[in-house]
């Protein structure tokens, strides 16, 4: 590096430089990605970075092959300016795990799903070893097949979505009771065939990546993603930075006791939130009012709702009234600027949002209460999300949006000297 050899400079002072470099990048990456495409001098405007310093440092990017130099715009006079894109070739593979299906995508650096795929397998919680590896073995096939018709692209690894959290460090899944994947090693299996850096989290959290690199909420810095399947979980972004909390065991709110003397839950209580909110809360009270009708999942119950059967709207607005009592808990312990809701329900939307609002509404202690969005589009929300874990973790080096990396630029790293390749 240039000018460390000078003996009168201070050693903190290099330090310092590499990391205003490093915070810089960051800065200049996620303002391309927000403002894309871009030029130069808009970039020195939005970061309020040196024109010199937005040159080297977009030329790294592009010597790396992140950025890609686009179409030459037009000015009235002077030099025409590029604008710069990131490179869409870069992409991940992306799996989803539910419990009787696996979602696949090949993702581009842009949220841009390439290619889909579904591997559906008879599996539950307390299914053995060997029946989890059968259905392992299926997945990886599919995922081998959609990398192979990608062949052109660059794959920067692999993100994995699940029910349950995973702890950061040793990638096991440590909780999952709706998860049939206890029994093995799920990171390990992966990256046994398919060989590849694997990003592994709970489904939420892979949700509010999503929502942070490819959604409308990119610059929200309080922000909760609940997620409502076979159980509800959430993803806590909180003053910036996702709670993780000890073990990464952060957003099982699913497991608050709303009524001990409620129906037994998977964990091992009883009356948690998920018996009285998830989809097969809604399932079962359609069954209370419908006994003898035979369907059996949570989509032919929404099916019947979208259709206006009568009976099949009192369950989900059912299901819905005791999700916004958990909200309302939520929202009084961890003031979000906004609460985004995945899962299958949102496809009744128009119908569920003024429930949820205005039940978070009449709780309310303050003026104010938090916005209730849908996520982007509910199965591709995970896929997204997974894919958004691999490419945070590539191009910024670290599982966590910590303040200082945020709203593209706005943020912007005060130079200590000029910044060199
Ligand atoms: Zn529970």
């Amino acid at each position: 590096m240039q000018g460390t050899d000078k003996p009168s400079r201070p050693r903190h002072a290099v330090a310092s430089s590499v990391t205003a470099r490093k915070i810089n990048r960051d800065i200049l990456l996620r303002a391309i990605h927000l403002h894309q495409p871009v030029s130069r001098a808009d970039l020195a405007r939005l970061t309020g970075l040196q024109p010199s310093t937005v040159s080297v440092i977009t030329g790294q990017l592009i010597d790396e092959g992140w950025v890609l130099p686009g179409a030459l715009g037009r000015l009235p006079r002077g030099r025409r300016p590029t604008y710069m894109s990131l490179n869409d070739r870069h992409v991940t593979l992306a799996i989803d795990l539910r419990p009787g299906k696996a979602n696949l995508a090949v993702v581009d650096i842009n949220g841009k799903l390439l290619g889909r795929e579904t591997v559906f397998y008879e599996l539950r919680a307390g299914s053995t070893a060997d029946e989890a590896r059968t259905a392992i073995a299926h997945i990886t096939q599919a995922a081998h097949a959609l990398k192979a018709a990608f062949g052109d692209r660059v794959f920067q690894g692999l993100g994995v979505s699940v029910s349950g959290r995973v702890d950061q460090k040793t990638h096991r899944l440590l909780f999952s009771p709706n998860a049939p994947w206890g029994q093995i090693d799920l990171h390990e299996e992966l990256q046994k065939v398919l060989e590849t850096p694997i990003e592994m989290e709970n489904a939420a959290n892979a949700c509010l990546f999503s929502e942070r690199w490819f959604g409308s909420f990119y610059d929200a810095f309080n922000m909760l993603v609940v997620s409502v399947s076979e159980g509800i979980g959430a993803g806590m972004l909180v003053d910036g930075s996702v709670v993780r909390g000890r073990d990464d065991m952060a957003g099982e709110f699913g497991h608050m006791t709303l009524e001990e003397s409620g129906p037994a839950c998977g964990c091992g209580n009883t009356g948690c939130w998920e018996v009285f909110a998830s989809n097969r809360a809604g399932l079962r009270y359609y069954h209370e009012l419908a006994p003898e009708s035979p369907i059996t999942t949570f989509q032919e119950l929404l099916n019947l709702a979208l259709a206006g059967d009568l009976r099949a709207l009192r369950s989900i607005d059912k299901m819905m009234a005791y999700l916004a009592r958990g909200l309302a808990m939520l929202v009084a312990g961890l003031s979000p600027e906004v609460i985004i809701i995945v899962g299958d329900c949102t496809a009744l939307w128009p119908r569920i949002k003024p429930l949820l609002e205005s039940q978070l509404i009449a709780r309310s202690f303050t003026p104010h209460t938090p916005r209730v969005a849908a996520a982007m589009d509910g199965d591709a929300a995970r896929l997204r999300g997974a894919a958004a874990l691999v490419f945070h973790k590539v191009l910024f080096g670290q599982a966590d949006f910590a303040p200082g990396h945020d709203r593209g630029g706005l943020h912007a790293k005060a130079e200590p000297e000029p910044v060199h390749a």
